[in-house]
């Protein structure tokens, strides 16, 4: 489905996503949006539920990855930094160049990969356009741009339809 903008499932927060349950439909590599879906906007640094995330999918053979949008080093690729995992700049969202550059360098298959992330016109569609599974997380907060509350309501059709069509 090509360029389809509909996940497959919403989830309440990255923490939900199971890595026993990611491990058991053969996903080695976790692409995740910054902004919103790891932490909320400005947070430099990633929260003790991150870090322990992060470990629960290492120990089940699962890499995660930073795929940013970011076109300065800065706060996306200190944040990396910090948690341990590799970090992709300049990823151009939705385009599928940035997700198959990051799948090649991680040696993993559109097959083994998910796109975790908390909008539906980058991350979801760019994830469904590269073949990777997409993984819609509810945005941590909302508050304090308008533009991101007409955003969520354009995306809430295909966010429904998502829900009837959960990857896990
Ligand atoms: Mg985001």
């Amino acid at each position: 489905m090509p360029f389809s903008p509909i996940p497959r499932g919403v989830y309440p927060s990255v923490t939900e996503i199971q890595p026993k349950q990611l491990a058991r439909r053969g996903i080695k590599l976790v692409l995740a949006d910054l902004d919103n879906t790891l932490v909320p906007y400005k947070v430099p640094e990633p929260t003790p539920e991150i870090v322990a995330w992060k470990q629960e999918l290492e120990a089940e053979g699962i890499q995660l990855f930073l795929l940013s949008n970011s076109r300065k080093p800065g706060r996306a690729q200190h944040f990396a930094q910090t948690l341990g995992i590799p970090f992709q700049g300049h990823s151009g969202k939705p385009k599928r160049s940035g997700y198959l550059r990051a799948m090649e360098r991680m040696g993993c298959t559109p097959e083994q990969t998910v796109m975790v992330g908390d909008q539906i016109f980058t991350d979801t569609l760019g994830a469904n356009r590269s073949g990777v599974v997409p993984l819609l997380v509810r945005p941590i907060r909302l508050a304090g741009n308008p533009g991101r509350y007409i955003r969520y309501a354009v995306e809430t059709p295909f966010r429904l339809l998502g829900e009837r069509r959960p990857f896990l």
